[in-house]
């Protein structure tokens, strides 16, 4: 069986499908499960969002999905994030919610059929929230449902032997070198390490810290997620029933050449990592065929798209693909001027500092004031509920 497995998307679906609708492209296979990892954006009413995401990404692509009761173009799993309209999730009477996009609820199983081939996957979305974990699933009401419990881990352990576990947080003991709660930080998701433990999964897929990261829990692999639509946030895995070895095809978007910064022109539209996998005489219907053909359409217009920002970040143009920046402790403020060129001041109309904020990569802490060399764009309390 051949799977697809997505990080966050935060609503971002018509981009998520385009994207592996490239990669199975680019890897001459066809997905038979796409799996998802939460926070997948599940807000049918754009007026129920929550704060983070108002202050993010917005309601997304969801409420025109649900609107227009699209289908998934791949039979698609998801398990919640601690962004979504849990309300409504929990109020669905079936578990496919849209057609071929199947809610996997906290500690469910799901067996993915194709063909002879049966793998089966649990599920324990959210993330961890120490003053609720002890409490009963059945209790927690609203927002509070972005939290997991112990019950639902004993829920899904009692159900045996799992191929894959999809967890939004990342297992206890899952070690980043780098966070934003500082680097060498170890995920305190308490209860994701005695699952693995029990149900001894061939690997586990998280998301929630919208990092590429691989690490070892109880034994089991485990497997980070970048956020949608960097590069990590899509993997290609081939495994088979019965059979403990299992084998990733490939990541997308692919992984751009080491030490590139956002001013060096990135290199998303190469070629992946080759496929290991036989490609497979597939059957297109019809609809594969114009998700196909818009994903190759859509590729190198994307391709085009990065390249002029990054020519117009050499040049000084802010390209306007994210929020300006002002530091809390010296005021140094970023601002654009009527031309488009980016610059910095420490108040209105005054002329050019010349300092300029260093941009992270996508799944790094803040950027650092050139000013004072104080953090900016981050607020430590609330940082880690905001992923
Ligand atoms: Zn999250
Ligand atoms: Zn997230």
């Amino acid at each position: 069986m051949i799977l697809c497995v997505a990080g966050d998307i935060h609503g971002a679906l018509d981009r998520m499908f385009a994207d592996i609708l490239a990669f199975e492209s680019a890897l001459s296979v066809r997905f038979d499960w796409v799996l998802h990892v939460g926070d997948f954006g599940v807000w049918p009413d754009p007026s129920r969002i929550d704060g983070a995401t108002r202050r993010h990404e917005g309601a997304g692509d969801f409420p025109t999905w649900a609107a227009e009761r699209r289908e998934a173009p791949r039979p698609t799993v998801f398990i919640k994030g601690n962004h979504e309209d849990f309300v409504w999730l929990d109020s669905q009477p079936s578990a496919e919610v849209l057609a071929g996009l199947f809610y996997l609820r906290n500690g469910q199983v799901r067996e993915l059929r194709s063909g002879d081939d049966m793998l089966r996957v649990g599920g324990v979305g959210g993330c961890y929230g120490p003053s609720d974990f002890e409490r009963q699933s059945a209790s927690l009401q609203g927002y509070a449902k972005r939290h997991y419990t112990r019950d639902e881990i004993g829920a899904l352990a009692a159900h045996g032997r799992l191929d894959i576990l999809l967890s939004h947080d990342a297992p206890a003991g899952v070690p980043f070198e780098r966070h934003r709660r500082g680097p060498g930080y170890v995920s305190e998701a308490a209860g994701l390490d005695d699952l693995l433990a029990r149900t001894q999964p061939r690997i586990c897929f998280f998301g929630h810290h919208h990092t590429r990261l691989e690490a070892a829990v109880a034994g089991v692999p485990c497997r980070g997620l970048n956020k949608a639509p960097h590069p990590g946030s899509l993997l290609a895995v081939e495994m088979r029933a019965g059979q403990r070895d299992w084998q990733i095809l490939g990541e997308w978007p692919p992984p751009a050449g080491t030490g590139l910064k956002s001013a060096t022109p990135r290199k998303p539209c190469g070629d992946p990592r080759r496929s290991l996998a036989k490609p497979e005489a597939n059957a297109h219907d019809d609809l594969d065929a114009r998700g196909g053909g818009l994903a190759k359409r859509l590729v190198p217009l994307v391709c085009q798209v990065q390249a002029l920002q990054d020519q117009a970040r050499t040049l000084g143009v802010f390209p306007n693909d994210r929020d300006l920046l002002t530091c809390p402790h010296c005021g140094l403020a970023e601002d654009v001027l009527a031309g488009g060129h980016l610059i910095t001041s420490y108040a209105p109309g005054d002329p050019d500092t010349g300092l300029r904020f260093r941009e992270p990569e996508p799944d790094e802490g803040p950027s650092i004031c050139p000013g004072c060399g104080a953090e900016v764009g981050l607020d430590p309390p609330a940082a880690l509920d905001d992923l």
